[in-house]
């Protein structure tokens, strides 16, 4: 994944930050949109514009709406928004004169040495215009006066911001990662997604998901996009319980699908129990990058809970998996839930790599001569060459003198092997053997 540039839009309280930032949204059709009533400090989206996309964030929260000097606590989270952006939208309100207060906190942003687009707003007239030379003073080229709320110079807006982009991505580079939140029934899967977009250092938004059922949930980390698919509703769903957990499953097979990671949540207090079972069969079968998230660590009393006993317990009873990192966390604490989209990240990463031919003969030498494939009937197979022939899963084809297939076991600790030389983790492995 590509990082997006961000653009930071900051200012004093009624200024028309927000207006600013859904128009600049709006017009372009963005991907995200932001819900009323959302308390966060930042809120993001995505934009396009003229090819590029890029993240656009709102600090209205941080500024609030109250038209009085910034605390220190204020001018400090203004001014660490602003440094984790490319570009910063100085927003003033053309209808008033600028205050000794907002000249401080423009003087401040300079200091980062960042391009700075001072954007005279409420300029709804051209009486208006003459009022720009007022701004000329913080001696600044970049200055464009406009109107957000009555769509008066957008465009010039548009141009400039374009012009400071870097140049064309491909689409689809920089989409997000979508990671399907799968698992029980009150095993904290809503809370987990809940927590995470509540996380004040992550941005967010809800997206209406793709099913009527679930919720699509728009991350932003470190310029990262991460979509959170979870299932919320089966727990609406009346009926046996047989049935609910027959619709959970087809919930979450419906999730995997439209994923990119899998991340399976288990109640550190009773796993795994079939239902766990069923369910990591499914993201074991679907090929698909895999994280194991171990939830309602703070319930656990850790002196008593030895960690590596609860990973050996889990690699045993639910041993198909055991490929994928396991994260102990608290969707109630919050402790270690972001280190899921980082594993997310690097489990997808590995699922996609590609080994590079000599590295795969090297490995095909030493296995021919060190394991020698074996065959179902235990008998040895020479193999003369192997290739990768996709990612994601990745998988690998021996070619070999006969048809017969590899022994479970011999498979097995193959793809062992695998993982560990070209570092796999995370991700399921496929292997088929052919007649050359
Ligand atoms: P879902 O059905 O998997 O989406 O589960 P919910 O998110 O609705 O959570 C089920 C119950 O577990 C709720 O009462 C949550 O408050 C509680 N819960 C979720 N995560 C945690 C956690 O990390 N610690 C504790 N103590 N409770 C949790």
């Amino acid at each position: 994944m590509k990082k997006l540039p961000k653009i930071v839009i900051v200012g004093f309280p009624n200024v028309g930050k927000s207006t600013l930032f859904n128009r600049l949204l709006g017009e372009k059709k963005s991907l995200v949109h932001s819900l009323p009533g959302m308390t966060r400090d930042c809120i993001a989206g995505r934009c396009r514009l003229e090819g590029r996309t890029f993240q656009l964030v709102d600090t209205g929260g941080i500024f609030g709406t109250r038209d009085e000097p910034l605390s220190e606590k204020i001018r400090e989270k203004a001014w660490e928004a602003a440094r984790s952006g490319d570009i910063i939208l100085f927003v003033v309100d053309g209808k008033r004169d600028l205050s000794p207060a907002e000249e401080e906190l423009y003087f401040s942003m300079k200091k980062l040495d960042k391009p700075i687009l001072v954007v005279v707003n409420k300029i709804d007239s051209l009486t208006g215009e003459n009022r720009l030379a007022e701004y000329y003073r913080l001696g600044d080229k970049e200055i464009i006066g406009l109107s957000a709320e009555h769509k008066i110079n957008i465009g010039e807006l548009e141009e400039r911001i374009a012009s400071l982009l870097p140049a064309s991505e491909a689409e689809g580079e920089v989409e997000a990662l979508r990671i399907a939140v799968v698992g029980r029934i009150n095993v904290g899967k809503s809370s987990l997604v809940n927590r995470l977009a509540g996380d004040e250092k992550l941005l967010v938004s809800e997206l209406p998901g793709t099913t009527r059922d679930s919720t699509d949930t728009l991350i932003l980390r470190d310029q990262k996009a991460f979509c959170l698919v979870d299932t919320a509703g089966i727990r609406k769903f009346s009926g046996a319980d047989d049935d609910r957990e027959k619709a959970g499953i087809v919930k979450a097979k419906t999730n995997i699908n439209n994923a990119d990671v899998i991340c399976l949540v288990l109640d550190i207090r009773e796993f795994p129990t079939r239902q766990d079972a069923h369910i990591a069969h499914l993201a074991a079968e679907s090929g698909k990058p895999l994280v194991v998230a171990l939830n309602k660590w703070d319930l656990v009393e850790t002196d008593r809970v030895d960690p590596e006993a609860v990973r050996a317990k889990v690699r045993s009873k639910l041993e198909f998996v055991s490929y994928a990192p396991l994260v102990f966390v608290s969707a109630k604490s919050g402790q270690r839930i972001v280190r899921i989209l980082d594993l997310a990240e690097q489990v997808y990463r590995n699922s996609r790599k590609r080994i590079e031919t000599p590295r795969i003969n090297e490995f095909l030498e030493w296995l021919n001569a060190e394991r020698p494939p074996r065959s179902k009937d235990g008998s040895r197979i020479k193999v003369k060459y192997m290739t990768q022939q996709g990612t994601a899963p990745p998988t690998f084809i021996l070619f070999g003198h006969s048809k017969s297939s590899l022994l479970p076991a011999y498979e097995k600790s193959l793809i062992g092997l695998l993982r560990a030389k070209f570092d796999f983790w995370g991700t399921p492995i496929r292997i088929f053997l052919r007649k050359s």
